[in-house]
């Protein structure tokens, strides 16, 4: 990439769509939060077509660093110069840098946000125990590698579409007990764990769980994440399930390790995940 310098600290959140992104709010919380005043942090609709060309605008208007979402992961793998071991084992980015030698270094939060959600926040335990996670798309690729590191008994894979959840399993068999399947085969097993990652709550849908699915004790973790209870939080809390959750927690995590990546500064996390900014209409 071309140099140029501009004493500019700007951020932001590439996607398509991005009105409804809480990064901005986010991001803007945690600059203030550590005081850091001249971080600016917007949301900027940017479609596959003209990524490459956006994120070389932005740097040259002074940009500092990006976050990237839907449809653009995958692409700002292809474009960073150089990404971490956590990026390149998924394949796909979410947190952009510049260096000051004007390359691009490309990492990859949603793991590890992820996994803070879970064990720090939560006090869920993934150790020897089963967990199922429904999807085998994007999401599910960028946290097979943190959850597997936490040495749980069993992770398996469901996906509408069988074939890609075991090309995943078989991707990341090297790091742990991964298994795969289709829906129709978890009558009559249960599982410790249930993370939805599948982009079903987005459309208010749920995928096929038999009633059996939920260990006792057990917990639901939905990736995504809304203003009222998603239809797998619902379904989580109707099976008794210790804890059912939505993704808001693992959003900011993934964003307060992206600002760390950028700024070298832990923000503090949890008060904002308990406040209920979060869930506020924007
Ligand atoms: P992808 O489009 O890459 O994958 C979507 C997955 O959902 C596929 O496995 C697809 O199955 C499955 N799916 C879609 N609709 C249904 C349905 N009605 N029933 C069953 N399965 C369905 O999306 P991502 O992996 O990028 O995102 C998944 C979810 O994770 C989204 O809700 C997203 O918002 C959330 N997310 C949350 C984050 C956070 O920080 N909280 C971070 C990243 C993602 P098939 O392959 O058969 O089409």
């Amino acid at each position: 990439m071309v140099a140029k310098h501009i004493n500019e600290q700007r951020y932001a959140v590439f996607g398509h769509p991005i009105k409804h992104s809480l990064s901005p709010r986010i991001h803007r919380h945690f600059a203030e939060q550590t005081g850091q005043k001249a971080m600016s942090y917007t949301a900027i609709d940017v479609p596959a077509e003209t990524f490459k060309a956006a994120v070389t605008d932005f740097y040259n208007q002074g940009g500092k660093g990006l976050n990237c979402t839907v449809p653009l992961k995958e692409l700002a793998y292809d474009f960073a110069d150089d990404v971490s071991a956590r990026a390149q084992r998924c394949g796909a980015v979410n947190t952009l840098m510049f260096k000051d030698d004007g390359s691009l270094y490309g990492d990859n939060t949603d793991g590890i946000g992820l996994i803070r959600d879970l064990t720090v926040n939560l006090n869920i335990p993934i150790q020897d125990r089963t967990v199922l996670i429904l999807g085998a798309g994007g999401a599910t690729r960028g946290i097979l590698e943190m959850l597997l590191n936490e040495t749980p008994k069993q992770v398996c894979i469901v996906n509408r579409t069988q074939s890609k959840a075991h090309d995943l399993a078989e991707l990341f068999a090297g790091l742990g007990y991964v298994t795969a399947s289709g829906y129709q085969e978890l009558n009559q097993q249960s599982f410790d764990l249930i993370i939805n990652a599948t982009a079903a709550s987005l459309h208010g849908d749920l995928p096929p769980l038999p009633n059996t699915l939920l260990a006792d004790n057990g917990y639901c973790y939905d990736l995504a994440y809304a203003l009222e209870p998603t239809p797998f939080v619902k379904w989580g809390i109707e099976h008794g399930a210790d804890i059912s959750v939505d993704g808001i927690g693992m959003l900011v995590e993934q964003a307060a390790e992206a600002f760390y990546i950028w700024r070298g500064v832990y923000p503090e996390t949890r008060l904002l995940i308990e406040s209920n900014l979060l869930k506020q209409k924007q």
